[in-house]
């Protein structure tokens, strides 16, 4: 089997000197182990956070091991009474063709009918769960309230975005980091305004698009964008502090937000998470947004790079923008 395995850890950016693509022999299957062929692999920014050695709510990626991560296969032999072959299954052991062990480290998918694949990495898995719990548990939006998420067009974002129309949210307002992705998240994803980051001051480019203040906002990004929202919210305004990508590979900590006094005037709550906090959700998440995909209310993209062999270059590449939607990795 073929996998990518952490040589070092990085500093800011991490570059290719970091890492190291193996090949290796696997061992025959044990009793109650199973053998997986990978069909999607999952790159995530969080990932950048285990390239540290720093605690956190995941452990570290330990050097010259596999990088652990999300991904999606079928069982290709089996030696468990737990796991068939064929079964289409859902696990975390990572950047690699071929995964194997016990078949406990496997989550078997029942597949939702019309849905592909790689869906259970994203819109039906981890990311699409990110969005419902962030935006209904976590920040508590009401039907009425101007909605603003940043990172709109990736894979959290585009669901957050969705999520906040169906529940009845009066504005829902995106920035991302493309004019093509702000044309999308308008014509497709269901946004009132959207706004390109990179095309002004994030604060300005907020007031004009949500000129009567914000409710809610689902925060992707951090730094000037956390800012800018802080001045933008009404009274009793509530964020949810999901991810801050701005910071990920950056060596010197953010200077924003400078205007933490708002949170005192107006009453506001910050509250963060990890979607981990929230795995209880799974069902109904599921329950839901299977039947939204069904009737077409809830749409996605995903970004398709080819080959094991690729997948750092696929996560480089998403830390930088270059997704629209989820990116993945297609291993066969
Ligand atoms: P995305 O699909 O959104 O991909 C990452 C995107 O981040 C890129 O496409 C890029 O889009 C944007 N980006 C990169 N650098 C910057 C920057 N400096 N400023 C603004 N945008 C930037 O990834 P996910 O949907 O998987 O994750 C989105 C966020 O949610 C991340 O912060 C992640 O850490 C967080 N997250 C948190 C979870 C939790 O449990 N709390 C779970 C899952 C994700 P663009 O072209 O718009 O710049």
């Amino acid at each position: 089997s073929r996998e990518w395995r952490l040589a070092a850890r990085p500093q800011g950016w991490p570059t290719t000197d970091d890492f190291r693509f193996v090949e290796r022999d696997l061992p025959p299957l044990g009793p109650g182990e199973v053998r997986v062929r990978n069909a999607y692999l999952s790159v995530d920014p969080y990932m950048r956070g285990r390239m540290d050695d720093k605690p956190s709510y995941v452990p570290p990626y330990e050097l010259d091991k596999a990088m652990e991560g999300g991904a999606v296969g079928r069982v290709e032999a089996s030696r468990s009474d737990d796991l068939a072959e064929g079964d289409l299954v859902l696990h975390t052991l990572g950047w690699r063709d071929v995964a194997q062990g016990a078949a406990a480290s496997f989550r078997r998918i029942d597949p939702v009918p019309g849905v592909p694949e790689s869906a259970y990495l994203h819109v039906l898995g981890m990311t699409g769960l990110t969005a419902y719990v962030g935006l209904l548990d976590v920040a508590r939006m009401e039907p009425g309230d101007t909605v603003f998420i940043s990172g709109a067009a990736g894979a959290v974002g585009s669901v957050a975005g969705q999520i906040a129309r169906l529940k009845g949210a009066s504005r829902v307002v995106g920035s991302a980091g493309s004019d093509a992705k702000v044309d999308l998240l308008t014509s497709k994803y269901g946004y009132d305004a959207a706004f390109n980051y990179k095309s002004g001051d994030v604060g300005a480019l907020l007031r004009d698009a949500a000129p009567d203040g914000i409710d809610v906002y689902f925060d992707n990004v951090g730094g000037d964008h956390l800012e800018a929202a802080l001045a933008a919210f009404n009274r009793g305004g509530r964020a949810a502090v999901c991810g801050m990508i701005s910071a990920y590979n950056t060596e010197e900590p953010p200077a924003a937000p400078r205007n933490l006094s708002e949170l005192l005037k107006k009453g506001l709550t910050l509250k963060g998470f990890t979607v981990g906090f929230y795995a209880d959700r799974m069902k109904d998440f599921i329950a839901e947004a299977g039947q939204w995909l069904a009737e077409g209310s809830l749409v996605y993209d995903e970004t398709v790079v080819d080959g094991v062999d690729n997948t750092l270059q696929a996560f480089l590449d998403m830390m930088q923008g270059a997704n629209t939607g989820k990116m993945l990795v297609r291993v066969s």
